[in-house]
């Protein structure tokens, strides 16, 4: 191995503020072009209307970028935030960062929410947020000492190319002894060759003596980072107690920790047993309920599915605790040790798998038509390390496979690879092809909307078929839930700020599982509810999983089961006893309300955010083949016959897909005519000045912004 060398280019020492109730009170800008650093104050009015996190995130790259900003260009930034609840050990899931950036495959604003120790351990030393503005020439790392009160930038050489071997060694060399001190961001090859690029955000493992990493993964956030020039964004701190973060009132906020931690041990082992086997329970389960994607989206179901769900998972991960942040009861974040590649670079050696999740699992698996846990190990594997995105390199193969398998593509397009579905060498050929920006890899690579204009425009392939399988929205790719049989979850993709990913609305499971909300009128006011909700998280710097993974053994019997009240309550509290600001669930919302709607504006402002950039393939709607069709014709006939008054008799498949189709995008717009009303928005999707002044997001350049939309 090379030798590792660091010149240092800038050190810019600071005076690290004492924190304040969940705050510092100030955020850190660098612009990598000049070395520039500044630092910058957050005020009052900043915590009001943004609280933090994301918030800050958007308010911060709303100021730098401009309508005709690009991905690439050299003013778009990288904003990486925790939260005033981030960082406190005691309670679940409060370690996440949240970064932003302008996304290459959305041209819009796109946000990722992340475990690993980086967001707190940057609040501790010193920060907010973090805004990396600029391009470098070479191989750029950022340390941030909170320690030593430093920021530098360094030219480096002789790191290794992936994520996996220069988050170690970055570790092992900032560290000095102590590991466990460091954090640390980075990409790899595939972030640099293709635009579906994710950040690898890594805390130390002390037990396994090995640097863990979880993935910020949508919308090429990594991509931004390897355009920059930037190899590593490192981070310093040493000891987190509860007290680190400063809380209003320390026993408030011990006490509600111990309630819901306690809660979580205790029946976590009744429920999912997340600590044991992570997510990959969902496998089972969305098979169980035909929603499992199979087959580009074809299928909800297949008789191998149990071959990679959780009782194979089980008996693969290494045993521990699991926990993305300290003290993490939920402790779910699971890997593979002494893991052997049979393809790439690590072929033959020992490596351990961060994973998979179930999303992974799906994504390069069942998609894929692909049902063996041990490939789907190494695609995991390979995405993190590469800098890949494992959703959009699972939903970006499943639909080249489709375009193959129907004959719109064909070997002489894919440089002579055989794209069936199940062909798992393929996968892992494209995979190292994405990585190294050769072949046909390196098309499937530029993600699906790049593809299906490639496809159309050099192979001739179907326009209007394409549109119809390839499955993402505003430039995303759908994560891995077959939203068919869901009209909630239909919107709750379609109608998702920055593309359909789950985060925001994840409905799928309360609508068919526990069938929740089943009047028309419920799913828009779950497509309000939700996606505030779920906001709220990602402004505080917490995970959702501790919120309704794991819930009260008398939770069904409550009013509204899906919300989990007695934890939203819980919530409102924790966020008072940090913040020392009176809060009720209510508020909550309200608090969400404002940034959801201000994204939405910041959609608009870069060109998008209106009704034609809600729309969903209709894949994702109902079924587009007779094949498909016909692979669930019992529930489809019933549903136009008992449903929809509809006489079949005598029609064929293709009559009963077309009628049904019209039907479907019907009730998709309907719902989407109610969530836009519900939300306060004009017909055309776009907030109203009513709302905005609602919200407190009246600014001037806002007001004028919809008023050049006529709103
Ligand atoms: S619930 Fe899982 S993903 Fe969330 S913070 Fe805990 S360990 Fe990390």
């Amino acid at each position: 191995m090379t030798e590792l060398k660091m010149k240092v280019v800038k050190t810019t020492s600071y005076k690290r503020p004492d924190i304040e109730k969940g705050y510092t009170n100030q955020t850190l800008h660098i612009n990598i072009s000049d070395a520039a650093v500044s630092i910058k104050p957050v005020t009052k009015k900043m915590k009001e209307v943004f609280i933090g996190g994301k918030g800050f995130d958007l308010w911060l790259l709303w100021n730098a970028v401009k309508p005709d900003t690009k991905w690439n260009s050299s003013e778009n930034e990288i904003c990486i935030a925790s939260g005033p609840l981030g960082g406190t050990p005691v309670y679940p899931g409060s370690g996440k960062s949240i970064v932003t950036t302008i996304s290459p495959t959305t041209g819009s604003v796109i946000d990722s929410n992340v475990g690993g120790y980086f967001g707190p351990y940057l609040k501790f030393a010193g920060f907010d947020a973090l805004e990396v503005q600029g391009k470098a020439s070479g191989n750029v790392v950022i340390f941030i000492d909170g320690l030593d009160k430093k920021i530098q930038i360094l030219e480096t050489s002789g790191l290794p190319g992936d994520s996996y071997e220069t988050s170690a060694i970055l570790t092992e060399h900032f560290g000095k002894g102590k590991p466990r001190n460091i954090s640390v961001v980075s990409t790899g090859p595939g972030a640099k060759h293709a635009l579906i690029g994710c950040l690898n955000f890594s805390w130390y493992d002390a037990k396994r003596k090995q640097t863990r990493y979880k993935q910020a993964g949508r919308g090429g956030i990594g991509t931004v980072f390897a355009d920059k020039g930037i190899k590593a964004i490192v981070v310093r701190w040493d000891t987190v107690t509860v007290n680190t973060n400063n809380p209003a009132d320390k026993v408030a906020l011990k006490e509600v920790a111990r309630m819901h931690s306690r809660e979580i041990v205790e029946l976590d082992p009744k429920q999912n047993e997340m600590s044991k086997i992570g997510t990959t329970h969902l496998v089972t389960i969305m098979n169980d309920h035909d929603l499992l994607p199979t087959n580009n989206y074809r299928y909800g179901r297949h008789p191998e599915a149990c071959n990679m769900g959780q009782e194979v998972y089980r008996h693969i991960f290494d045993k521990g605790f699991d926990g993305c942040w300290m003290g993490c009861t939920v402790a779910c974040s699971h890997g593979v040790k002494d893991f052997v590649p049979i393809t790439g670079p690590y072929r033959g050696r020992k490596v351990f798998v961060d994973g998979p999740e179930y999303e992974t699992i799906a994504g390069c698996g069942s998609n894929l038509g692909i049902f063996d846990p041990i490939f789907i190990l190494e695609m995991n594997f390979y995405c993190d390390a590469y800098g890949l995105d494992t959703i959009s390199v699972g939903t970006g193969i499943a639909f080249a496979m489709e375009c193959f398998e129907t004959g719109m593509i064909n070997e002489s397009h894919t440089c002579g690879l055989d794209l069936s579905f199940g062909n798992r060498l393929t996968a892992l050929t494209l995979l190292h092809q994405m990585a190294e920006g050769k072949g046909f890899g390196q098309i499937v690579g530029q993600g699906i909307r790049n593809m299906k204009t490639i496809f159309n425009k050099d192979y001739g392939a179907d326009k209007a078929v394409m549109e119809d399988i390839g499955m993402e929205a505003k430039g995303l790719e759908f994560s891995e839930y077959m939203t068919k049989e869901s009209l909630a979850q239909q919107g709750g993709f379609g109608l998702a700020l920055k593309g359909p990913q789950h985060d925001e609305a994840w409905l799928i499971f309360l609508d068919m599982v526990h069938n929740f909300m089943p009047t028309f009128e419920q799913k828009a006011e779950a497509l309000h509810w939700f996606p505030m909700f779920r906001t709220w998280f990602g402004l505080c710097g917490l995970c959702k999983l501790p919120w309704n993974d794991i819930v009260p053994e008398d939770n069904k019997d409550t009013p509204e089961p899906a919300k989990v009240m007695k934890h939203v309550k819980w919530y409102a509290d924790y966020f008072a006893a940090v913040t020392g600001r009176r809060t009720d669930p209510d508020d909550i919302i309200s608090m969400s309300e404002a940034v959801y709607n201000f994204q939405r504006i910041f959609n608009l402002k870069m060109g998008f955010g209106r009704r034609s950039h809600d729309k969903i393939p209709y894949r994702a709607v109902g079924p587009v083949t007779e094949g498909e069709y016909e692979s669930r014709m019992e529930r489809y006939d019933n549903q136009l016959v008992e449903t929809h008054k509809i006489d079949i008799s005598g029609k064929s498949t293709q009559e009963k897909v077309a009628t049904l189709r019209k039907i479907r995008e019907k009730q998709y717009e309907k719902l989407t005519d109610a969530v836009y009303k519900r939300r306060g928005w004009t017909n055309d999707g776009i907030p109203s000045v009513e709302t905005v002044k609602r919200l407190g997001i009246d600014f001037s350049e806002v007001l004028d912004l919809l008023e050049s939309h006529g709103v």
